[in-house]
């Protein structure tokens, strides 16, 4: 069985288990030995043990019964696969590798999708200039509960991330996850999702300045936001903390620099409905709408992820400048609570001149099953209206992008579908578009 690196992570490559299958690929090491009989094997060619990502679904471990004679190209192995659940293994172990003679010119396109280039000029496809709709990078929610703040800015700079939307959870005290499901569990006190909001910002505000990553409060901070000294735009999953009072957005914007609001997160709220849970308020409410007249005005970004396509439609006639959906994917015929949107949902979005955030959710967890969803969003609204919304350290599975300093293997995996222009405006060039008019 022939086996392409989109299958890993995938129910194809998981049946192969225990049988023979064939892989090409290049070995991870710049001047490869010139035999060895136990390596790693990835998609795109890489230099060093730096190169290789963090995803163990973007690799594998390959184990020969004798020295195989590596070279400086592609390699085209059979062997006997195994999947494993070790959380500390490479996910795909080939043994008893045999090397296949000759690689034809197209056996070597299917297998590397991703686009053969050194790690610089992948870098370069990034351009330092890649925004992140939707995050909770540096473990700002745990951090908020009394954990540590873990090191984002570095993973930024190398990866080519010049600006992430950091997100609090507005509505973290009052939902949890059971059977794989997030869900509300009590209604929030008077006051309580408030003050709680207020301790995040706070938080927010605190790993921004240990990290030494400014603040973006215009569109002349996001302009010179780089990867050399990366930004963070101050956004809230969830306007629960307003509870109904419209003065605390104006508060918001001036004491936390908030810039980028999404109305609903895990329970409905006086902003209007979720997907997944039914209907209550209706769509959205009237003070939903009233918000985002209110955030047109401020200059306030507003995301309408998590919201059902009777809240966006609502949205779509209400707001005056673009909209965001941060981090979702593609589906035609969605289940029921899903957090996935179809077409018409993603064509309502854009349709304001807005941009859609793809997620690199657990079912998509490598990097070029990550780029197929893009490019499948791409096919429905255009290049112009599609981002990346990693939801970074908010994801209940793995993630196909764990690190930002796997970036430029994200625009390595698109740069076999977009030229380079595109791939600035899916990497982050759609977004600054956006943040500009709605700053404005
Ligand atoms: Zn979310
Ligand atoms: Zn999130």
């Amino acid at each position: 069985m022939r086996l392409s690196w989109r299958d890993l992570g995938r129910p194809r490559a998981d049946k192969a288990h225990g049988k023979t299958v064939e892989i090409a690929g290049f070995p991870v090491a710049i001047l490869p030995p010139a035999t060895a009989d136990h390596f790693l094997m990835m998609a795109e060619p890489g230099c060093c043990a730096g190169c290789v990502p963090n995803n163990p679904l973007a690799v594998i471990e390959v184990v020969a019964d004798r020295p195989l004679k590596l070279g400086n190209g592609t390699l085209r192995l059979s062997g006997i696969l195994h999947a494993s659940s070790d959380a500390d293994a490479w996910r795909y172990q080939l043994h008893a590798a045999e090397l296949l003679p000759g690689v034809s010119r197209r056996a070597v396109l299917a297998a590397s999708s991703l686009f053969c280039l050194p790690a610089t000029a992948l870098a370069q496809q990034v351009d330092g200039m890649a925004a992140d709709i939707h995050s909770h990078a540096g473990n700002l929610t745990r951090a908020t509960y009394g954990g540590s703040l873990l090191d984002v800015a570095s993973p930024m700079r190398s990866g080519g991330l010049s600006v992430m939307c950091l997100a609090i959870v507005a509505d973290s005290p009052v939902i949890s996850s059971s059977s794989g499901r997030i869900r509300p569990n009590r209604e929030p006190k008077p006051g309580e999702l408030y003050e709680f909001s207020k301790r995040s910002f706070a938080k927010l505000h605190e790993l921004a300045r240990s990290q030494s990553m400014p603040i973006v409060r215009t569109a002349a901070d996001l302009r010179a936001a780089r990867a050399s000294q990366p930004s963070v735009i101050v956004t809230s999953e969830g306007a629960d903390w307003l509870e109904g009072r419209i003065e605390r957005l104006d508060e918001a914007y001036q004491r936390w620099q908030l810039r980028q609001l999404q109305l609903t997160h895990y329970r409905p709220n006086e902003l209007g409905d979720i997907q997944t849970e039914p209907s209550v308020p209706g769509g959205l409410t009237d003070f939903g709408a009233e918000v985002i007249r209110r955030c047109n005005a401020l200059g306030i970004v507003v995301d309408v992820a998590h919201g059902p396509f009777e809240l966006v439609k609502r949205a779509v006639a209400t707001t005056a400048k673009p909209l965001v959906l941060s981090h979702t994917a593609l589906r035609n015929r969605p289940s029921p609570w899903t957090r996935l949107i179809t077409s018409d949902h993603a064509r309502a979005i854009a349709s304001t001149r807005g941009v859609i955030g793809i997620w690199p959710v657990a079912e998509v967890a490598n990097v070029s099953a990550y780029a197929d969803n893009i490019a499948r969003m791409v096919d429905v609204v255009g290049v112009d209206h599609v981002g990346i919304g990693t939801d970074q350290l908010g994801l209940l599975g793995p993630s196909a992008l764990p690190s930002y300093a796997d970036l430029p293997q994200l625009a390595a995996a698109l740069s076999s579908r977009f030229k380079p222009p595109e791939i600035s405006k899916l990497l982050g060039g759609n977004y600054r578009r956006v943040f500009e008019i709605c700053i404005a």
